[in-house]
Protein backbone atom coordinates (compact mmCIF):
# COMPACT_ATOMS: atom_id res chain seq x y z
CA UNK A 1 0.00 0.00 0.00
CA UNK A 2 1.28 3.74 -0.73
CA UNK A 3 -0.21 6.39 0.12
CA UNK A 4 0.54 9.99 -1.50
CA UNK A 5 -0.08 13.04 1.58
CA UNK A 6 0.04 16.58 0.67
CA UNK A 7 0.39 18.85 3.86
CA UNK A 8 -1.08 22.30 2.49
CA UNK A 9 -0.13 26.04 3.89
CA UNK A 10 -1.96 25.81 7.48
CA UNK A 11 -0.41 22.36 8.04
CA UNK A 12 2.89 23.82 7.67
CA UNK A 13 2.33 27.55 9.30
CA UNK A 14 4.04 26.76 12.25
CA UNK A 15 5.86 23.90 15.14
CA UNK A 16 2.38 23.12 16.43
CA UNK A 17 0.71 22.12 13.09
CA UNK A 18 3.85 20.24 12.19
CA UNK A 19 3.77 18.00 15.20
CA UNK A 20 0.10 17.39 13.93
CA UNK A 21 2.25 16.76 10.76
CA UNK A 22 4.36 14.08 12.07
CA UNK A 23 1.73 12.55 14.34
CA UNK A 24 -0.32 12.00 10.98
CA UNK A 25 2.62 10.19 9.14
CA UNK A 26 3.83 8.35 11.92
CA UNK A 27 0.54 6.61 12.70
CA UNK A 28 0.39 4.96 8.90
CA UNK A 29 3.47 3.41 7.35
CA UNK A 30 2.48 3.25 3.85
CA UNK A 31 2.48 7.08 4.25
CA UNK A 32 5.67 7.20 1.95
CA UNK A 33 5.67 10.49 -0.22
CA UNK A 34 4.90 13.60 1.80
CA UNK A 35 4.57 16.72 -0.83
CA UNK A 36 4.21 20.25 1.17
CA UNK A 37 3.04 23.79 0.69
CA UNK A 38 5.18 26.79 1.45
CA UNK A 39 3.94 27.98 5.31
CA UNK A 40 0.23 30.11 5.28
CA UNK A 41 -0.95 31.86 7.47
CA UNK A 42 -1.09 31.17 11.28
CA UNK A 43 -4.08 33.55 11.96
CA UNK A 44 -6.05 35.43 9.59
CA UNK A 45 -4.38 38.82 9.80
CA UNK A 46 -1.39 36.83 8.78
CA UNK A 47 0.82 36.62 5.51
CA UNK A 48 1.33 33.71 3.57
CA UNK A 49 4.99 32.99 2.84
CA UNK A 50 4.38 32.44 -0.60
CA UNK A 51 3.05 36.22 -0.73
CA UNK A 52 6.40 37.25 0.80
CA UNK A 53 7.97 35.87 -1.64
CA UNK A 54 6.17 37.92 -4.48
CA UNK A 55 7.09 40.72 -2.37
CA UNK A 56 10.61 39.91 -2.23
CA UNK A 57 10.55 39.92 -5.88
CA UNK A 58 8.59 42.60 -6.30
CA UNK A 59 11.70 44.21 -4.12
CA UNK A 60 14.09 42.89 -5.86
CA UNK A 61 13.22 44.68 -9.04
CA UNK A 62 12.42 47.86 -7.36
CA UNK A 63 15.50 48.50 -5.01
CA UNK A 64 17.82 44.93 -6.51
CA UNK A 65 17.83 43.24 -3.17
CA UNK A 66 15.07 41.23 -1.14
CA UNK A 67 17.00 41.97 2.04
CA UNK A 68 13.94 43.83 4.20
CA UNK A 69 11.35 40.85 3.50
CA UNK A 70 13.38 37.89 3.01
CA UNK A 71 14.53 38.73 6.85
CA UNK A 72 10.65 37.88 7.47
CA UNK A 73 10.96 34.94 5.28
CA UNK A 74 13.40 33.73 7.20
CA UNK A 75 12.52 34.25 10.53
CA UNK A 76 8.98 32.67 9.54
CA UNK A 77 11.48 29.22 9.02
CA UNK A 78 14.10 29.81 11.59
CA UNK A 79 11.38 29.94 14.04
CA UNK A 80 9.73 26.78 13.44
CA UNK A 81 13.16 25.27 13.45
CA UNK A 82 13.61 26.15 16.95
CA UNK A 83 10.66 25.22 17.95
CA UNK A 84 11.15 21.38 16.74
CA UNK A 85 14.62 21.69 18.20
CA UNK A 86 16.42 20.84 14.96
CA UNK A 87 19.73 20.65 15.27
CA UNK A 88 20.90 21.29 11.45
CA UNK A 89 21.94 24.30 10.89
CA UNK A 90 20.08 26.33 8.22
CA UNK A 91 21.94 29.44 7.99
CA UNK A 92 23.45 28.82 4.24
CA UNK A 93 20.40 27.54 2.63
CA UNK A 94 19.00 30.79 3.09
CA UNK A 95 21.93 32.58 2.55
CA UNK A 96 22.23 30.78 -1.27
CA UNK A 97 18.54 30.90 -1.65
CA UNK A 98 18.39 34.79 -0.67
CA UNK A 99 21.45 35.61 -3.19
CA UNK A 100 19.77 33.58 -6.08
CA UNK A 101 16.67 35.23 -5.62
CA UNK A 102 18.47 38.73 -5.79
CA UNK A 103 20.81 37.07 -8.86
CA UNK A 104 17.96 35.26 -10.66
CA UNK A 105 15.58 38.50 -10.58
CA UNK A 106 12.81 36.00 -11.32
CA UNK A 107 9.06 35.56 -10.34
CA UNK A 108 8.42 31.61 -10.35
CA UNK A 109 11.92 30.83 -8.87
CA UNK A 110 11.34 33.03 -6.13
CA UNK A 111 7.66 32.32 -5.20
CA UNK A 112 9.06 28.74 -5.57
CA UNK A 113 11.19 29.14 -2.44
CA UNK A 114 8.58 28.54 0.07
CA UNK A 115 7.82 24.91 -1.14
CA UNK A 116 11.45 24.24 -1.28
CA UNK A 117 12.82 25.30 2.03
CA UNK A 118 9.41 24.01 3.71
CA UNK A 119 10.62 20.58 1.81
CA UNK A 120 14.15 21.23 3.23
CA UNK A 121 12.84 21.86 6.71
CA UNK A 122 10.33 19.03 6.97
CA UNK A 123 12.18 16.28 5.55
CA UNK A 124 15.07 16.98 8.45
CA UNK A 125 11.60 16.70 10.99
CA UNK A 126 10.92 13.80 9.68
CA UNK A 127 14.01 12.03 8.64
CA UNK A 128 12.84 11.24 5.32
CA UNK A 129 14.85 12.27 2.49
CA UNK A 130 14.43 15.39 0.21
CA UNK A 131 13.33 15.39 -3.45
CA UNK A 132 13.40 18.34 -5.26
CA UNK A 133 10.40 18.70 -7.71
CA UNK A 134 12.26 20.27 -10.13
CA UNK A 135 14.51 17.12 -11.28
CA UNK A 136 10.72 15.44 -11.57
CA UNK A 137 8.12 17.87 -13.07
CA UNK A 138 8.57 19.16 -16.41
CA UNK A 139 6.40 21.76 -18.50
CA UNK A 140 6.46 21.54 -22.47
CA UNK A 141 7.36 25.00 -24.00
CA UNK A 142 3.71 26.22 -24.27
CA UNK A 143 3.74 25.62 -20.34
CA UNK A 144 1.54 22.54 -20.14
CA UNK A 145 2.73 20.04 -18.03
CA UNK A 146 5.08 17.38 -20.48
CA UNK A 147 3.36 14.14 -18.77
CA UNK A 148 4.99 11.34 -20.18
CA UNK A 149 8.30 12.74 -19.34
CA UNK A 150 7.18 13.88 -16.07
CA UNK A 151 5.99 10.72 -14.85
CA UNK A 152 9.17 8.54 -16.28
CA UNK A 153 11.18 10.84 -13.83
CA UNK A 154 8.62 10.26 -10.97
CA UNK A 155 8.96 7.17 -11.21
CA UNK A 156 12.62 6.62 -11.76
CA UNK A 157 13.82 8.79 -9.20
CA UNK A 158 11.30 7.54 -6.26
CA UNK A 159 12.02 4.48 -7.15
CA UNK A 160 13.69 2.41 -3.96
CA UNK A 161 12.68 5.82 -2.04
CA UNK A 162 11.40 4.60 1.28
CA UNK A 163 10.02 7.80 2.80
CA UNK A 164 10.73 11.07 0.87
CA UNK A 165 9.14 14.80 1.13
CA UNK A 166 8.81 16.44 -2.30
CA UNK A 167 7.98 21.20 -2.54
CA UNK A 168 5.09 21.26 -4.16
CA UNK A 169 3.95 23.98 -6.58
CA UNK A 170 6.83 23.67 -9.20
CA UNK A 171 8.53 22.26 -11.57
CA UNK A 172 10.89 22.79 -14.58
CA UNK A 173 10.24 24.67 -17.42
CA UNK A 174 11.13 24.07 -21.36
CA UNK A 175 13.67 26.88 -20.65
CA UNK A 176 15.44 25.02 -17.94
CA UNK A 177 13.97 27.54 -14.97
CA UNK A 178 11.85 26.88 -12.24
CA UNK A 179 8.44 27.19 -13.32
CA UNK A 180 5.22 27.20 -10.86
CA UNK A 181 1.79 26.31 -11.18
CA UNK A 182 -1.07 28.85 -10.67
CA UNK A 183 -1.78 29.59 -7.04
CA UNK A 184 -2.74 26.45 -4.84
CA UNK A 185 -0.54 24.46 -7.13
CA UNK A 186 0.56 22.18 -4.69
CA UNK A 187 -2.38 20.12 -5.17
CA UNK A 188 -1.20 19.19 -8.64
CA UNK A 189 2.30 18.66 -7.26
CA UNK A 190 0.77 15.51 -4.86
CA UNK A 191 -1.53 14.18 -7.73
CA UNK A 192 1.25 14.09 -10.31
CA UNK A 193 3.59 12.46 -7.68
CA UNK A 194 0.92 9.48 -6.80
CA UNK A 195 0.06 9.09 -10.62
CA UNK A 196 4.01 9.02 -10.74
CA UNK A 197 4.34 6.45 -7.83
CA UNK A 198 1.26 4.24 -8.65
CA UNK A 199 -0.09 5.17 -5.08
CA UNK A 200 -3.20 3.69 -3.62
CA UNK A 201 -4.90 6.77 -2.37
CA UNK A 202 -3.85 10.20 -2.65
CA UNK A 203 -4.94 12.23 0.35
CA UNK A 204 -4.80 15.54 0.06
CA UNK A 205 -4.51 17.33 3.90
CA UNK A 206 -6.00 20.63 4.75
CA UNK A 207 -7.92 22.56 7.87
CA UNK A 208 -11.59 21.77 6.67
CA UNK A 209 -13.19 18.06 6.64
CA UNK A 210 -14.00 17.70 3.28
CA UNK A 211 -16.09 19.54 0.61
CA UNK A 212 -19.21 20.74 2.00
CA UNK A 213 -22.68 20.40 0.47
CA UNK A 214 -22.79 23.98 -0.10
CA UNK A 215 -20.96 27.19 0.74
CA UNK A 216 -21.30 27.27 4.44
CA UNK A 217 -21.84 31.31 4.49
CA UNK A 218 -24.97 30.50 3.57
CA UNK A 219 -25.97 27.21 4.69
CA UNK A 220 -24.11 27.23 8.39
CA UNK A 221 -25.55 23.70 8.55
CA UNK A 222 -23.99 22.34 5.68
CA UNK A 223 -22.98 18.78 5.18
CA UNK A 224 -20.16 17.02 4.69
CA UNK A 225 -20.26 15.42 1.13
CA UNK A 226 -18.64 11.92 1.95
CA UNK A 227 -18.20 10.46 -1.70
CA UNK A 228 -17.73 12.32 -4.76
CA UNK A 229 -17.14 11.20 -8.27
CA UNK A 230 -13.86 13.30 -10.08
CA UNK A 231 -16.94 14.46 -12.87
CA UNK A 232 -18.67 15.63 -9.76
CA UNK A 233 -15.85 17.51 -8.44
CA UNK A 234 -14.90 19.03 -12.03
CA UNK A 235 -18.73 20.24 -11.89
CA UNK A 236 -18.47 22.02 -8.59
CA UNK A 237 -15.32 22.85 -8.65
CA UNK A 238 -15.69 25.32 -11.77
CA UNK A 239 -18.82 26.62 -10.32
CA UNK A 240 -16.51 28.01 -7.25
CA UNK A 241 -16.10 24.99 -4.44
CA UNK A 242 -12.41 25.72 -3.64
CA UNK A 243 -11.25 22.67 -1.52
CA UNK A 244 -8.85 21.54 -3.94
CA UNK A 245 -7.00 23.14 -6.95
CA UNK A 246 -9.58 22.85 -9.84
CA UNK A 247 -6.32 21.31 -12.00
CA UNK A 248 -5.55 18.51 -9.65
CA UNK A 249 -8.12 15.58 -10.22
CA UNK A 250 -6.46 15.42 -13.79
CA UNK A 251 -3.05 13.25 -13.14
CA UNK A 252 -4.69 10.76 -10.54
CA UNK A 253 -8.08 10.30 -12.61
CA UNK A 254 -5.90 8.88 -15.59
CA UNK A 255 -5.01 5.93 -13.14
CA UNK A 256 -8.05 5.98 -11.57
CA UNK A 257 -6.10 6.96 -7.67
CA UNK A 258 -9.16 8.10 -5.24
CA UNK A 259 -8.37 11.42 -3.31
CA UNK A 260 -9.13 11.70 0.29
CA UNK A 261 -9.76 15.27 1.51
CA UNK A 262 -8.60 15.36 4.78
CA UNK A 263 -8.41 17.81 8.11
CA UNK A 264 -5.05 18.05 9.70
CA UNK A 265 -6.44 19.28 12.62
CA UNK A 266 -9.02 16.60 13.15
CA UNK A 267 -7.47 13.74 11.51
CA UNK A 268 -10.37 11.28 13.09
CA UNK A 269 -12.75 13.39 10.40
CA UNK A 270 -13.64 10.62 7.75
CA UNK A 271 -13.37 13.91 4.76
CA UNK A 272 -14.47 13.26 1.48
CA UNK A 273 -13.29 10.64 -0.84
CA UNK A 274 -13.31 11.64 -5.00
CA UNK A 275 -13.32 8.50 -6.94
CA UNK A 276 -14.00 7.56 -10.20
CA UNK A 277 -17.42 7.19 -11.28
CA UNK A 278 -17.57 3.40 -11.63
CA UNK A 279 -16.52 2.74 -8.04
CA UNK A 280 -19.54 5.49 -6.98
CA UNK A 281 -22.38 3.48 -8.35
CA UNK A 282 -21.65 0.54 -6.67
CA UNK A 283 -21.69 2.89 -3.41
CA UNK A 284 -23.65 5.89 -3.95
CA UNK A 285 -26.30 4.15 -1.89
CA UNK A 286 -29.71 6.75 -1.42
CA UNK A 287 -27.92 10.41 -2.06
CA UNK A 288 -29.36 12.50 -4.99
CA UNK A 289 -27.60 15.84 -5.05
CA UNK A 290 -23.88 15.70 -4.41
CA UNK A 291 -23.42 19.26 -3.94
CA UNK A 292 -24.19 23.05 -5.14
CA UNK A 293 -22.65 25.52 -6.15
CA UNK A 294 -22.70 29.01 -7.81
CA UNK A 295 -21.22 32.09 -9.21
CA UNK A 296 -22.88 35.43 -9.27
CA UNK A 297 -22.42 38.34 -11.71
CA UNK A 298 -23.23 36.75 -15.41
CA UNK A 299 -24.68 38.38 -18.51
CA UNK A 300 -27.17 36.81 -20.71
CA UNK A 301 -27.14 38.17 -24.41
CA UNK A 302 -30.68 37.09 -25.34
CA UNK A 303 -31.05 36.45 -29.66
CA UNK A 304 -34.65 35.81 -30.92
CA UNK A 305 -35.23 35.09 -34.48
CA UNK A 306 -37.96 33.41 -36.56
CA UNK A 307 -36.66 30.21 -38.25
CA UNK A 308 -32.77 30.62 -37.04
CA UNK A 309 -33.22 26.64 -36.43
CA UNK A 310 -33.52 26.64 -40.41
CA UNK A 311 -30.66 29.04 -41.06
CA UNK A 312 -27.26 27.49 -41.78
CA UNK A 313 -24.17 29.04 -39.82
CA UNK A 314 -26.54 30.82 -37.31
CA UNK A 315 -25.04 29.73 -34.60
CA UNK A 316 -21.32 30.31 -35.70
CA UNK A 317 -21.71 33.32 -36.56
CA UNK A 318 -22.82 34.52 -33.18
CA UNK A 319 -20.16 32.72 -31.68
CA UNK A 320 -17.53 33.78 -33.83
CA UNK A 321 -18.39 37.40 -32.72
CA UNK A 322 -17.49 36.47 -29.53
CA UNK A 323 -14.37 34.80 -30.09
CA UNK A 324 -13.15 37.53 -32.06
CA UNK A 325 -13.01 39.68 -28.86
CA UNK A 326 -11.32 36.93 -27.03
CA UNK A 327 -14.09 35.67 -24.75
CA UNK A 328 -14.96 32.82 -23.06
CA UNK A 329 -18.97 31.41 -22.91
CA UNK A 330 -19.61 29.53 -20.33
CA UNK A 331 -23.50 28.59 -21.35
CA UNK A 332 -25.56 28.13 -24.74
CA UNK A 333 -29.24 27.38 -23.92
CA UNK A 334 -30.70 27.15 -27.22
CA UNK A 335 -34.86 27.39 -28.54
CA UNK A 336 -35.99 26.76 -31.48
CA UNK A 337 -36.02 30.49 -32.08
CA UNK A 338 -33.51 31.41 -29.71
CA UNK A 339 -30.25 31.47 -28.30
CA UNK A 340 -28.59 32.85 -25.41
CA UNK A 341 -24.71 33.34 -24.18
CA UNK A 342 -23.76 33.24 -20.91
CA UNK A 343 -20.63 35.51 -20.14
CA UNK A 344 -19.11 36.66 -16.87
CA UNK A 345 -20.02 40.52 -16.89
CA UNK A 346 -16.11 41.10 -15.94
CA UNK A 347 -15.46 40.70 -19.34
CA UNK A 348 -18.02 42.83 -21.00
CA UNK A 349 -16.86 45.80 -19.44
CA UNK A 350 -16.02 48.88 -20.63
CA UNK A 351 -18.07 49.18 -23.70
CA UNK A 352 -17.66 45.16 -24.68
CA UNK A 353 -21.21 44.39 -24.52
CA UNK A 354 -22.06 46.92 -26.89
CA UNK A 355 -19.43 46.04 -29.33
CA UNK A 356 -20.98 42.74 -29.31
CA UNK A 357 -24.50 43.12 -29.44
CA UNK A 358 -23.97 45.35 -32.04
CA UNK A 359 -21.97 43.40 -33.82
CA UNK A 360 -24.45 40.31 -33.58
CA UNK A 361 -27.28 42.84 -35.17
CA UNK A 362 -24.55 43.06 -38.36
CA UNK A 363 -23.89 39.53 -38.44
CA UNK A 364 -26.91 37.78 -38.57
CA UNK A 365 -29.81 40.37 -38.75
CA UNK A 366 -31.93 38.96 -35.98
CA UNK A 367 -35.12 39.73 -35.38
CA UNK A 368 -34.55 40.77 -30.92
CA UNK A 369 -31.89 41.09 -28.86
CA UNK A 370 -32.14 41.87 -25.04
CA UNK A 371 -29.48 41.62 -22.09
CA UNK A 372 -29.73 40.85 -19.17
CA UNK A 373 -27.20 41.50 -16.54
CA UNK A 374 -26.99 40.45 -12.68
CA UNK A 375 -27.35 36.94 -13.46
CA UNK A 376 -25.65 34.08 -11.09
CA UNK A 377 -25.57 31.08 -12.21
CA UNK A 378 -26.12 27.79 -9.33
CA UNK A 379 -25.55 24.38 -9.51
CA UNK A 380 -27.24 21.26 -8.55
CA UNK A 381 -24.70 18.61 -9.13
CA UNK A 382 -25.01 14.52 -8.49
CA UNK A 383 -25.22 11.25 -10.82
CA UNK A 384 -27.65 10.18 -8.12
CA UNK A 385 -30.12 12.41 -10.30
CA UNK A 386 -29.76 10.12 -13.34
CA UNK A 387 -31.46 7.41 -11.85
CA UNK A 388 -34.63 9.15 -10.29
CA UNK A 389 -37.64 10.20 -11.38
CA UNK A 390 -38.69 14.00 -10.22
CA UNK A 391 -35.41 15.86 -8.99
CA UNK A 392 -35.88 18.80 -11.62
CA UNK A 393 -39.86 18.75 -10.01
CA UNK A 394 -38.38 18.76 -6.79
CA UNK A 395 -35.68 21.48 -7.59
CA UNK A 396 -38.30 23.92 -9.11
CA UNK A 397 -41.10 23.15 -6.48
CA UNK A 398 -38.54 24.33 -4.14
CA UNK A 399 -37.94 27.18 -6.07
CA UNK A 400 -41.38 27.97 -7.27
CA UNK A 401 -41.90 27.84 -3.38
CA UNK A 402 -39.35 30.72 -2.37
CA UNK A 403 -40.78 32.65 -4.44
CA UNK A 404 -37.44 32.97 -6.77
CA UNK A 405 -38.06 33.78 -10.63
CA UNK A 406 -35.63 31.26 -12.72
CA UNK A 407 -34.47 32.52 -15.80
CA UNK A 408 -32.16 30.55 -17.33
CA UNK A 409 -32.24 26.36 -17.22
CA UNK A 410 -29.60 24.42 -18.59
CA UNK A 411 -29.63 20.39 -17.80
CA UNK A 412 -25.99 19.15 -19.69
CA UNK A 413 -26.21 16.40 -21.13
CA UNK A 414 -25.06 14.01 -18.97
CA UNK A 415 -27.44 14.32 -16.26
CA UNK A 416 -25.06 15.21 -13.86
CA UNK A 417 -26.01 18.79 -13.28
CA UNK A 418 -28.67 21.06 -13.48
CA UNK A 419 -27.68 24.85 -14.06
CA UNK A 420 -30.16 27.42 -13.30
CA UNK A 421 -29.90 31.52 -13.76
CA UNK A 422 -31.19 33.50 -11.32
CA UNK A 423 -30.99 37.48 -10.43
CA UNK A 424 -27.73 37.88 -8.28
CA UNK A 425 -30.25 38.86 -5.13
CA UNK A 426 -31.43 35.67 -5.02
CA UNK A 427 -28.82 34.08 -5.24
CA UNK A 428 -28.46 32.94 -1.69
CA UNK A 429 -32.21 32.46 -1.06
CA UNK A 430 -31.56 29.97 -3.73
CA UNK A 431 -29.11 28.02 -2.55
CA UNK A 432 -30.72 27.44 0.66
CA UNK A 433 -33.77 26.59 -0.75
CA UNK A 434 -32.01 23.66 -2.77
CA UNK A 435 -30.39 22.44 0.00
CA UNK A 436 -33.19 22.52 2.01
CA UNK A 437 -35.54 20.75 -0.29
CA UNK A 438 -32.98 17.64 -0.40
CA UNK A 439 -31.72 17.68 2.98
CA UNK A 440 -34.13 18.23 4.92
N1 LIG B 1 2.15 28.17 -1.81
C1 LIG B 1 1.43 28.27 -3.04
C2 LIG B 1 0.27 29.23 -2.87
O1 LIG B 1 0.11 29.84 -1.84
C3 LIG B 1 1.02 26.96 -3.60
C4 LIG B 1 0.22 26.08 -2.67
O2 LIG B 1 0.21 26.26 -1.46
O3 LIG B 1 -0.43 25.17 -3.16
O4 LIG B 1 -0.48 29.41 -3.79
Amino acid sequence: MIKVCKFGGTSMANAESLRKVKSIIDADASRKYIVVSAPGKREKADIKVTDLLYKCFDEVMETGSCEKTFKIVRKRFTDIAEDLNLTKDFTEIFDETERQINENKDADFTASRGEYLSAILTAEYLGAKFVDSFDLIRFDSKGRLNEEYTNDKVRNKLDGVEFAVIPGFYGKGANGKVKTFSRGGSDITGSIIARGVKADLYENWTDVSGFLVCDPRIVPEAKTIKQLTYKELRELSYMGASVLHSEAIFPVMKSRIPINIKNTFKPEDAGTMIVPSEYHLENAGETVITGIAGKKDFSVIFIEKSLMNAEVGFIRKVLSVVEHHGLCVEHVPSGIDTLSLLIESEQLKDGVLTDIVNEIRENVNPDYVHVIENVSLIATVGHGMARRSGTAAKLFTALANAGINIKMIDQGSSELNIIIGVANSDYEKCIRAIYDAFEE
